[in-house]
């Protein structure tokens, strides 16, 4: 059984990401009433800290270093490896995000541990963890244990839920320092897509439309529901190849694997591909015209309907129970 649990931490905007909480909650468990550390590297990150400890971190391990602002392979493996050596963890829990995929592996390998990615759900059963992770773009399910090294593990976001905030928690934040050098890689700008505000991998909502939205224009009424409940608008292959959105939007086998808690599907026909990134959200609402379309066979509420109609009136519902609750 583990009992010091080492996390990263990430941040967007210079704040903590969700996901890091999750893999906080993920870390406590693999714990088993041990510690759980989390490392936060960035130019200038003390003040994320007091989240982490509400949020159920023991310790904060924080190197503050211009070099590391973003994350580089380079920069990233030698503060990473370093706090390692010293920490010298029973446990690893990165988040399955563009950072954690692309890094993880990198430090599997220095470390020579397998990685277990994409984790959905952590079990303990006769004295050992299970972790459960799909495959074949969700279309099964393995579960794997741990038999040599220690456990390394990605975890997908919104899917371990993050332990609830306590203002009171307080922790220990241990700052080192660490020489940055011979980065063979820096990141010079970062252009950022527009986007609603929300990471479409970590919505609690996402409203997708598909070929059936009909033009850039069509979306519109897409982003007022979003809005409404807090979500944002994600979209098939169908409508990115037909330039109606951005392809960072795109949910699917090729585009990003989402688990929200609503997803609600609008003018999406449910090719298996698209199913692939999003069929493990935890209510799938579809809204099309055809009653014969595929995606009617995995939602848990389905309307037979013209999106352009439902949608505005669905928007309009939620509005006034906002109203009634606020
Ligand atoms: C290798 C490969 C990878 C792929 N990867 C992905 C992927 O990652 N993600 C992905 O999404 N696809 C992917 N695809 C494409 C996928 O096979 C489908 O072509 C695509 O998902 C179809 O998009 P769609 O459902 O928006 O369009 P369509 O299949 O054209 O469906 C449009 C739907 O809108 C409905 N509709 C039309 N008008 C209205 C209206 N006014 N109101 C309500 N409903 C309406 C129609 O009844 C229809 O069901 C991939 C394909 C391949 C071969």
């Amino acid at each position: 059984m583990a009992n010091k649990v080492l996390i990263l931490a990430e941040l967007r905007d210079q704040q903590v990401r969700n996901v890091s909480f999750e893999a906080i909650a993920a870390g406590k468990k693999l714990a088993a009433g041990g510690e759980v550390v989390a490392l936060l590297m960035g130019d200038s990150v003390k003040s994320q800290c007091e989240k982490m400890f509400q949020y159920g971190a023991d310790r904060v391990v924080i190197i503050e270093d211009e070099k590391l602002e973003n994350y580089t392979p380079d920069g990233y493996s030698q503060a990473f490896l370093a706090v390692y050596d010293k920490e010298k963890p029973h446990a690893i829990v990165f988040g399955h995000t563009a950072l954690g995929k692309d890094f993880s592996p990198k430090v599997a390998n220095k470390l020579k541990l397998g990685l277990i990615s994409d984790v959905i759900a952590i079990e303990e059963e006769n004295r050992e963890f299970v972790y459960t992770r799909p495959i074949y773009s969700g279309k099964a399910f393995e579960k794997k244990v741990v038999k040599e090294g220690i456990p390394f593990i990605t975890i997908r976001p919104n899917n371990i839920e993050a332990l609830s905030k306590d203002e009171s928690r307080t922790g220990e934040i241990t700052p080192i320092t660490v020489e940055i050098n011979n980065l063979r890689t820096t990141i010079k700008e970062i252009v950022r897509k527009a986007s609603d505000g929300v990471d479409l991998s970590e919505a609690n909502v996402i409203v997708a439309g598909g070929r059936g939205v009909k033009s850039a224009e069509g979306f519109k009424p897409l982003h007022e529901l979003a809005n409404v409940l807090g979500g944002a608008v994600g979209a098939s292959r169908g409508a990115c190849d037909a330039d109606y959105c951005d392809y960072s939007l795109q949910i699917g086998q090729t585009g990003k694997v989402v688990t929200p808690d609503i997803y609600i599907a609008c003018g999406i026909s449910g090719a298996i591909q698209h199913l692939a990134g999003m069929s493990n959200s935890k209510i799938i609402v579809a809204i099309n015209k055809d009653p014969e379309a595929n995606i009617f066979n995995i939602a848990d509420y389905g309307i037979v309907g013209d999106l352009f109609e439902v949608v505005p009136l669905l928007t309009e519902e939620f509005r006034k129970l906002k109203a009634i609750s606020s």
